[in-house]
């Protein structure tokens, strides 16, 4: 089983990837995360994108995001499932993803789009804390009680993006409305994209997400 789940910030995708990943015991792909694990190897392409990341703090370009999907396909067992997070984001990205899909013989079975409302998205946002290091997500009052905690996987210190205000979200859903949703509507034109209400609890939308899915394997 194959699988892409879409959604806004703050629709917590990334929780419903590791949740279907734990289930079905799929490979769960989160690029930005990938590219943290690639950048520290000391390879060629480990070096590049370590002085694009964590030197220049850029992002990406498509050229290199091929390159480590590649790379992270290839040393998959075929038998694996995946579920990729957040990718393909856009247009651009689909064409290689598509040829990547293609040559390592798989194919998508599912998208899994979570929709989220701009207020809620904003709410959730403005309450998201993230560790400047491992880049592990937490929730102010569910999560920590303070803003000096230390991250519980790294020790790292857990602060509030300077973007993670109510007009860098709305700016962040709108390139999401025109970069990712024509990916959405061009999998949901196959049959294959399913919409998941975003503004519940998790294990709700887990719960929906699993009765959608119904019994593909
Ligand atoms: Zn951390």
């Amino acid at each position: 089983m194959n699988l892409v789940i879409l959604g806004p910030q703050g629709s917590g995708k990334g929780t419903q990837a590791e949740k279907l990943a734990q289930k079905f015991d799929l490979e769960h792909i989160d690029m930005g995360k990938f590219l943290r694990e690639v950048a520290v190897l000391g390879s060629p392409l480990g070096k590049e994108i370590h002085e694009i990341i964590n030197v220049r703090k850029e992002l990406v370009d498509d050229k290199i995001l091929k390159k480590v999907l590649h790379l992270k396909l290839q040393d998959l067992s075929r038998e694996k499932g995946i579920i990729f997070d957040g990718v393909p984001r856009k247009q651009d990205q689909l064409e290689y993803f598509e040829a990547a899909m293609v040559e390592f013989g798989r194919h998508i079975d599912k998208i899994i789009y979570i929709k989220l409302s701009e207020k809620e998205s904003v709410e959730r946002i403005s309450k998201r804390r993230i560790c400047d290091k491992c880049k592990k997500v937490y929730i102010f009052g569910r999560d920590i009680e303070r803003e000096d905690e230390k991250c519980l996987d790294c020790n790292g210190n857990i602060i509030h993006r300077i973007d993670d205000t109510p007009e860098g979200v709305k700016k962040r859903l709108g390139i999401f409305e025109t970069e990712t949703m024509p990916i959405v509507e061009y999998y949901k034109k196959q049959g294959k994209t399913i919409e998941i209400s975003g503004g519940q609890g998790v294990e709700k939308v887990f719960e929906d997400i699993l009765g959608e899915l119904g019994d593909i394997e």
